[in-house]
């Protein structure tokens, strides 16, 4: 079952008055939404984060980003504040699975070229991650799949036949083949890929501001790049597709390569 990740609603009024409120978590592997008045420019470290003209933005921190880090927010009034982040070590699950068939552990060698240029369409699409700067976001999240059983969380740690591999960087609901698969905000498609060596046939959606989403593994396909989907819009069918061992959704989502929790976003609720 899913855990219940604990809500947090909070803002911080500063001298002026100008209040940014923010929904989630300052944690690793965690998103954080904010909404203000007035602002001009917001930044994390050195990265500049998009604030639409409504005062939304988001940010993530990768499930093994280290503190302290600094946002700060400037207004248009000239004043600027700024809030230390102390990102605490998180502890992360350990899977392991054995007597997993040897290709899934390791990639034979006749299938390197084409992972090679397969990743290469991945980085190539990724490039569009940022262009979009409202927040497509703004209507809020819900599960992609309705019913299906968790079978793995996000940030374990893989080991598979004993080989330590990549952290587990996504939620896996396992549901018949055919069961549908839905657009978890609105979003712009900005990949739809049909059998590729790891992640089959699978979309990666852009929900603005860096914010993205992924489904793995599917047998059907309902959108095409460029599609514009509302949250809830079917987008394709639960398979087995890529390595995979069984039909489930591999549900991921990003801030720009900042890998986060989808669980998260099942129980928030976005300033406005
Ligand atoms: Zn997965």
């Amino acid at each position: 079952m899913l855990k219940r990740i604990f809500l947090m609603l909070f803002s911080f009024t500063f001298l002026n008055a100008n209040t940014v409120e923010f929904a989630g978590k300052f944690e690793p592997g965690f998103l954080v939404f904010g909404k203000g008045e007035k602002i001009r420019q917001v930044m994390l470290d050195s990265k500049i984060v998009d604030v639409d003209e409504n005062g939304y933005f988001v940010l993530g921190f990768d499930r093994d980003a280290k503190g302290p880090k600094y946002l700060k927010i400037k207004y248009e009034s000239g004043k600027s504040f700024v809030k230390k982040i102390n990102l605490p070590e998180r502890e992360y699950k350990i899977q392991r699975i054995n007597n997993m068939k040897q290709k899934y552990v390791t990639a034979p060698n006749t299938e390197e070229e084409r992972i090679i240029k397969e990743r290469e369409i991945i980085r190539e699409a990724k490039k569009k991650i940022g262009e979009e700067k409202a927040a497509l976001y703004k209507d809020g999240f819900m599960r992609p799949v309705s019913g299906g059983v968790l079978t793995s969380v996000f940030g374990s740690q893989r080991i598979l036949n004993g080989v330590p591999r990549n952290a587990h960087n996504g939620l896996d609901f396992a549901a018949p083949t055919g069961t549908p698969v839905y657009a978890m905000a609105d979003g712009r498609v900005i990949l739809a890929a049909d059998d590729f060596y790891y992640s089959g046939n699978f979309i990666i959606l852009d929900h603005g501001q860096g914010l993205n989403s992924s489904y793995l593994h599917l047998s059907k396909k309902d959108v095409k790049e460029g599609d514009f989907v509302k949250k809830g819009d079917k987008i394709g069918e639960i398979g087995t597709t890529g390595r995979s061992t069984g039909p489930h959704l591999h549900w991921s989502v990003q801030w720009f390569g900042e890998r986060t929790d989808p669980a998260l976003l099942l129980n928030l609720d976005l300033p406005n």
